[in-house]
């Protein structure tokens, strides 16, 4: 490993050291350019992939021995190669690297982990198909384990997971029933040679194949030394696209596709044994599948905090000089929730030492792209508006582009936001493990009497909201259990709930950011309060105030429908009781007098922030050549050259090959070929023929 040591002068990223420089300069002059078309770009990413593995500044077991150094390195690379760079990387590190140090056995992470750490090996993570994304329950592939052979088959082309069963196409059926099972968007899987698969399992029993739900699969993808795709795996390139168009996005169709049982990667998860006995080794395979790859939105929350951190520099350079410069309020609500996020993500990477915190990296994931997204917008508007947008050089256009898919991958925000309240009702059942919420209703009855509502003022803000959050958590709690008058069989309650659910899921998505905002001012008043420097709880006083401005008000006012539709249909004492908690709920609704109130605690603070403008600048800015270097490569739009020679080599190098390829290699189905022609860049035909 390269010897750098943390540079503490360095507030928000300790890691950036001089002895990294000379690697983070030649990313930025290899990668800060226009190319003349994505395959070029493709090619320079892996490249500048390739060359960072050489240069030895990352060791993939960081990942779990020293967390913080490793993502605070992954983020200063990140930002200087940008969004496909950090994206390509983040597959093969975090997504293959990742999956094979939680999901592996300790002889498959041993045999392959070394070759990704190097980059000998190129590994990409293949889940969402074209049918499902966010559902991941319902994926179509499947692993079907054969006794005799000792094999696991991957399929998602004959062998399909259709309308809850195990269904078998033909070939010529199979082009047409199957489209839906393709593996899709997946990153890196252009040259992968191994493939994380995601698919779901059945094992055989007395004749009959068993349904054991989705689970991970080391498959090998492509032949090492010819990178010839092995048998039965074809891959259909995707094309450009809005951004991130270094990463080589694919389509990939599994037929028949036979791996030894050692490459189920589901270690200390599930086991299966030579007969085909599944058997579960957690209450939850499913849920310590997923937490065992949420290496991925921890990244995706640090890189956007570190982007949010390089916009609020400028900004606040901006503030005595430009036209349209943001006001003391509006830059003092970002540099709180720059310093809050900061010290979260801190947080955030500590607890990847003893398993991590997925709840709070799923809700650290939206927060802080959200955040993200409305600072890049808030810089459109001081940076680049009315007469100065044409007249600007300016590269905000291509960091958004790039940028923006990490609202969607790794689960989209709207989807994984509604995890961060699911895991707080389980919390919730935990903490109330004993007692039966229909049985124990004068209990609960008399618990709710006893506990009074810390007012604001009594008690600080942050107690006062997150007191109110758990009301919030007790009133969506009891409105699912409640309403019923007639006892209901499990499937009627559980589409009984869905309705409910999906009614609320706005407040849901509201209350997920709630907790997540008050989850980070804790840990920023915590670390704070520990501060000798006054300006930190001013800071974090402020932040606070901001929280109830934006996220408490916003969850408050879509708890409205916890009121509607079906929360008093039924008569029972559930119903009761949650007309009771929602009373409770209704005296911590925002009025005049608290918003009144909040104005003055909030120019009271910012009068004291404001002195302090200068010291926040410096600690945001660090080091100042970092920073320069990373607004460099955010800022100031690249040369765009015309480079013809290296296009056709692009092309030689990725799409021909393929091409070529395919002229001797029967493609799976006949469809296959059809989609392919489609999908092909409309030139390819045309240099065919000078080729
Ligand atoms: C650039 C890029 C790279 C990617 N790389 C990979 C990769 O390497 N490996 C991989 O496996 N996947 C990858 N993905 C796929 C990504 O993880 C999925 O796009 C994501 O999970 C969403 O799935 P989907 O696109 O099928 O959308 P869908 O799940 O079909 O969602 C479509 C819309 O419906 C909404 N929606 C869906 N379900 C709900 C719900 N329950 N409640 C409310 N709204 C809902 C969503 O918010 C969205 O607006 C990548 C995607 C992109 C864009």
């Amino acid at each position: 490993m390269l010897d750098f040591q943390p540079t503490p002068s360095s507030l928000f990223n300790p890691y950036y050291s001089p002895a990294l420089k000379p690697v983070l300069d030649e990313l930025v002059a290899r990668l800060h350019r226009t190319f003349p078309n994505y395959h070029l770009q493709r090619k320079a990413t892996l490249e500048a992939i390739q060359f960072v593995l050489n240069a030895n500044v990352l060791n993939i077991h960081d990942l779990k021995q020293n967390p913080e150094r490793f993502f605070f390195t992954f983020e200063l690379l990140g930002l200087a190669g940008g969004g496909s760079f950090a994206t390509a990387l983040g597959v093969q590190y975090l997504l293959a690297g990742g999956s094979l140090l939680n999901l592996a056995s300790p002889e498959l992470c041993a045999h392959y982990l070394p070759d990704i750490a190097k980059g000998n090996l190129w590994g990409c993570l293949a889940m969402t198909e074209v049918g499902h994304g966010s559902n991941v329950k319902g994926i179509e592939t499947t692993a079907r384990y054969e006794p005799e052979s000792d094999q696991l088959i991957i399929d998602n082309f004959n062998w399909v997971y259709q309308n809850g069963k195990l269904q078998y196409w033909d070939d010529e059926q199979a082009r047409y029933h199957s489209l839906t099972a393709r593996k899709c968007w997946i990153g890196n899987s252009g040259y992968a040679h191994i493939g994380v698969v995601i698919a779901q399992l059945f094992v055989p029993h007395e004749g009959e194949w068993v349904h054991k739900g989705p689970h991970a699969f080391l498959v090998p993808m492509r032949n090492v030394v010819t990178n010839e795709p092995k048998a039965g795996v074809s891959v259909e390139d995707m094309g450009e696209k809005m951004g991130l168009n270094g990463v080589y996005n694919g389509l990939i169709r599994f037929q028949d596709v036979r791996i030894p049982r050692d490459n189920l990667m589901m270690h200390n998860i599930v086991s299966l044994s030579n007969q085909g006995v599944h058997q579960k080794l957690v209450a939850a395979p499913m849920l310590s599948l997923y937490s065992s790859i949420q290496y991925g939105r921890t990244f995706i929350a640090a890189t956007s905090h570190s982007l949010i951190n390089v916009n609020l520099s400028i900004l606040m350079q901006m503030r005595d000089s430009h036209r349209l410069s943001p006001n003391a309020a509006t830059l003092a609500k970002w540099i709180a929730r720059t310093y809050g996020l900061h010290f979260a993500k801190k947080h955030l990477f500590q607890a990847l030492k003893q398993g991590g915190n997925d709840t709070l990296a799923t809700g650290m994931k939206v927060l802080t792209t959200e955040y993200a997204h409305k600072l890049l917008d808030e810089m459109r508007y001081y940076y680049t508006s009315a007469h100065s947008f044409p007249v600007l050089g300016h590269n905000l256009e291509f960091v958004f582009k790039d940028w923006v898919a990490s609202c969607t991958y790794e689960g989209d925000n709207p989807v994984i936001a509604q995890k961060v309240p699911g895991d707080l009702l389980i919390s919730l059942m935990m903490m109330t493990k004993g007692f039966n919420f229909s049985r124990d209703v004068p209990m609960i009855w008399k618990m709710f009497n006893q506990i009074r509502p810390r007012l604001w003022g009594e008690t600080p803000l942050l107690e006062h909201m997150q007191q109110g959050c758990w009301y919030l958590v007790l009133a969506l709690s009891l409105k699912l259990q409640s309403g019923y008058d007639k006892a209901l069989s499990k499937e009627e309650k559980e589409a009984h709930q869905a309705r409910i659910w999906n009614d609320c899921q706005i407040f849901i998505i509201k209350m997920a950011h709630l907790w997540t905002a008050l989850s980070v001012l804790e840990i920023f008043s915590k670390e704070a309060s520990s501060h000798t420097n006054e300006k930190m709880r001013d800071l974090a006083e402020y932040m606070a105030t901001c929280v109830y401005q934006e996220e408490f008000v916003q969850a408050f006012f879509h708890s409205e429908a916890l009121k509607e539709q079906y929360a008093f249909q039924g008569t029972d004492k559930l119903t009761t009781l949650l007309k009771y908690c929602l009373s409770k709920v209704d005296g911590f609704v925002p009025t005049q007098a608290s918003f009144k109130r909040l104005k003055e605690q909030q120019s009271e603070c910012l009068q004291r922030l404001v002195p302090h403008f200068n010291d926040f600048e410096k600690e945001l800015v660090g080091q100042s050549d970092f920073v320069a270097l990373l607004r460099k490569r955010l800022f100031t739009l690249p040369e765009k050259e015309v480079d013809i020679d290296g296009l056709m080599e692009g092309m030689r190098h990725l799409t021909i090959w393929h091409d070529l390829k395919r002229g001797t290699k029967a493609p799976v189905s006949a469809s296959a070929t059809d989609e392919l022609s489609l999908s092909e860049p409309i030139y390819s035909a045309h240099l065919r023929a000078r080729l």
